[in-house]
């Protein structure tokens, strides 16, 4: 059958969109234009439009004779070759996915939300568009919001023009893009404006409050870009580069052009960057601009040009600001993760659509460091580049990047295709060889492990030496592994607890749940730690090795939250509330609490938090089974899936 994208070239579209608060979960009265070319002579062309109302339709501003079927606006005419026509009309659309209202409706708050998920979700869900990526076009939005509002979509904000009602956001893009990657993100920000070593603007948007964790949430923005702008060679594409937060978003992060929307459970204060940050979503999605949106693949058999260059370049700028070490560990990690695919069963070719997203992101990312062996750092990049340039807002396959990579370094690159992209086996060896050659620590492990394992020497001794010999904090942490640790003598446990290393004092924290007397002093020096993580599984160790202490280590802990999610607070309110003994008084206050943070007001992480512990302590009452009930239509079908399951074990 032929496809739309062989007889119509779509090129342009203008639109506004009105938004306001009155009329929950939709945009009324939207104009929309779109101009295209026919290739081909054809009697009609359609738009996919899903549940959608159409007023005044006009082609050449002319009323033309169109069905709407509930997914697509057909419009026939009799479409000439080679000529350039004009599409105008008004649209009503009340979208159930891909645009999201989150707290829109609600008055009494002010923190009302919306956002958008093209990919996976499509764009046609809320306007007009093409679902077939395919085809690149070029939309220039505007919007009118209710005032106080700031409204962040692709491209440039060319105006801003002030109404009674409402403010009118007009956007520019000079260049086209897929439909997927159209965005838009209404909610009351503040922003900051970076810029980069070439003078794109870098807008960085948070939420009023949030101004103290403004800097450890986009720490390394700028040299992450200025870094992949020299790597990749090819200068960021678009008019300016804008990351916005957004409450209950469906993954960490997507790369809509030149707006990358994120969820706001990477909004972060500096304790928490220890454990959880943005950098490696941030560097990932700001790889996407080139990789994805400049280039954009032809369908799902090439997701790696997207998914496992995204993980590449992300790993790539990680390392340029963590360093060698952390870099070989990621890879490493990644080996790790893909051989426990393979023995699971999951091994695919990375041309396969059904593929795994450890597939995708992670052996594509391998691929790429293989590819770069084997070619040679020169040939790489000089191929990346000539990839970009060529195939620049258009389509790509995996034979268009690898055609290129043959010709920037003279070599025939069939059989590497085979092995590493065509075949289902993934090649742990080589990859271990390989970093093994390329990383002093990587090296040091396998050593280590492999004295380890043949030392005829007795368990103490062997722990001891490979303490001593450890260099980097990675390895001495494999000491306090789960299966590992109780195995090691307590002299080496508190050796860890008393060396200043944060990672290596979280580990013992994570898996020593049992707490010798001797080392209860060590181990309670661990709530002091700037982790939020080693504080949670602490204080949860102590409260339950030492019951005659509690009070002590609430007191301790009683002032902190954690986590966006508040797993220090959560877990400290549910032990609170189990140790009756304590505050007795209060108990009252803090199930209130706990029962509070169930509601819609918060993050569906938080909200998931305080049901598992709610559960766990068989408390959750009349409020929390409400809220419960609300939950399971949540957008979010993990956040649903989880509240419908747990619905269903009470009754
Ligand atoms: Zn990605």
């Amino acid at each position: 059958m032929a496809q739309q994208t062989d007889y119509v070239d779509f090129k342009e579209v203008k639109s506004v969109l009105f938004f306001n608060q009155m009329k929950v979960d939709s945009t009324v009265f939207n104009s929309y234009e779109i101009k295209f070319d026919i290739l081909k002579e054809t009697d009609s062309v359609y738009l996919d439009a899903v549940d959608m109302k159409f007023m005044n339709v006009a082609l050449n501003e002319a009323s033309i004779s169109y069905k709407n079927d509930g997914k697509k606006l057909i419009i026939y005419n009799e479409f000439e070759a080679s000529r350039s026509y004009k599409l105008n009309f008004l649209f009503f659309a009340a979208p159930k996915k891909a645009m999201y209202f989150v707290g829109w409706e609600d008055s009494s708050t002010s923190s009302g939300q919306v956002w958008t998920q093209g990919q996976g979700k499509y764009t046609s869900h809320w306007m007009p568009s093409i679902d077939d990526m395919n085809d690149k076009i070029e939309f220039d939005l505007s919007f009118a919001a209710p005032k106080g509002y700031q409204v962040i979509s692709n491209g440039k904000m060319v105006s801003k023009r002030e109404t009674p009602l409402y403010n009118l956001w007009e956007y520019d893009m000079q260049k086209p893009m897929s439909s997927y990657l159209v965005a838009l993100a209404i909610g009351k920000f503040d922003k900051k404006v970076e810029y980069s070593k070439s003078g794109i603007p870098l807008e960085m948007y948070y939420y009023p409050e949030d101004s103290m964790k403004f800097e450890p949430t986009y720490r390394h923005t700028k040299q992450m870009f200025d870094f992949l702008e020299d790597e990749i060679g090819v200068p960021f594409p678009w008019q300016n580069y804008k990351q916005v937060p957004v409450k209950d978003f469906l993954y960490a992060g997507m790369e809509n052009t030149s707006a990358t929307i994120f969820a706001d459970s990477f909004v972060i204060d500096s304790i928490a960057f220890v454990d959880k940050n943005y950098v490696n979503v941030n560097a990932h999605e700001l790889a996407h601009q080139w990789f994805g949106d400049l280039v954009t693949e032809t369908s799902g058999t090439h997701h790696w040009l997207q998914e496992g260059f995204a993980t590449y370049y992300a790993l790539l700028a990680e390392r340029n600001i963590f360093g060698d070490a952390y870099y070989y560990w990621r890879l490493y990690e990644y080996a790790q993760e893909l051989l426990e695919q393979e023995k699971a069963g999951g091994n695919t070719s990375l041309l396969d659509p059904k593929s795994s997203s450890i597939t995708f992101y992670k052996k594509g990312a391998w691929v790429l460091y293989m590819l770069r062996e084997r070619v040679g750092n020169n040939a790489f990049k000089k191929a990346v580049k000539n990839y970009l340039e060529k195939y620049q807002y258009k389509n790509v396959e995996t034979d268009n990047f690898i055609s290129e990579v043959e010709k920037a370094s003279g070599l025939d690159l069939s059989e590497f295709v085979e092995v590493w992209l065509e075949d289902e086996k993934y090649l742990y060896e080589d990859c271990i060889n390989t970093l093994k050659k390329n990383s002093k620590d990587i090296s040091e492990l396998l050593e280590l492990d492999q004295e380890f394992m043949l030392s005829s020497h007795s368990l103490d001794y062997s722990f001891n030496r490979y303490w001593e010999q450890a260099t980097s904090y990675e390895i001495k942490s494999h000491l306090f592994s789960k299966d590992a640790i109780s195995l090691v003598h307590d002299s080496i446990i508190r050796k860890a607890l008393n060396s200043k290393d944060i990672k290596i004092r979280q580990a013992v924290a994570q898996n020593l749940y049992k707490i010798p007397l001797e080392l209860k002093i060590e181990y309670e020096s661990l709530l002091d730690d700037k982790s939020y993580i080693t504080i949670e599984v602490a204080l949860f160790n102590l409260w339950k090795n030492f019951p005659q202490e509690r009070q002590k280590y609430f007191d301790k802990t009683k002032n902190i939250q954690g986590f966006s999610n508040k797993n220090i607070r959560m877990l400290w309110l549910a032990l609170n509330i189990i140790s009756p003994d304590f505050e007795d008084k209060k108990i009252r206050e803090y199930y209130q609490e706990l029962t509070n943070y169930t509601s819609p007001e918060y993050g569906f992480e938080v909200r998931q938090n305080a049901f598992q512990y709610l559960n766990q302590i068989q408390a959750c009452g009349e409020v929390c089974k409400g809220n419960l009930e609300q939950a399971t239509k949540h957008h979010n079908w993990r956040f649903s899936k989880f509240a419908k399951e747990l619905l269903k074990s009470k009754q």
